[in-house]
């Protein structure tokens, strides 16, 4: 039993060693396992990232857009009540 539980732990060790020691990052994308250098574990996923990013720009935009009329709407009204 006491042999069993040494096993056990030496696989733990291992384990940890292996994942605090190798020097990696994980993709933001599918969380996979990349190079420290790259940012993504492939260009799929890059891309994926930059028609999000160009998303998320385009609705920053529409969320202004929108502001700047409620806001001109606003000022309309208030003159002309
Ligand atoms: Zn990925």
């Amino acid at each position: 039993m006491s042999k069993k539980s040494y096993k056990f732990e030496k696989l733990k060790d291992s384990e940890t060693l292996s994942t605090t020691t190798y020097p990696h990052k994980h993709c933001p994308v599918c969380n996979r396992m990349v190079d420290p250098a790259e940012e993504y574990c492939s260009e799929e996923c890059q891309d994926l990232v930059k028609k999000k990013d160009k998303k998320g720009k385009l609705r920053m935009w529409i969320m202004i857009g929108v502001a700047v009329i409620a806001m001109a709407v606003v000022l309309v009204l208030s003159l002309v009540l």
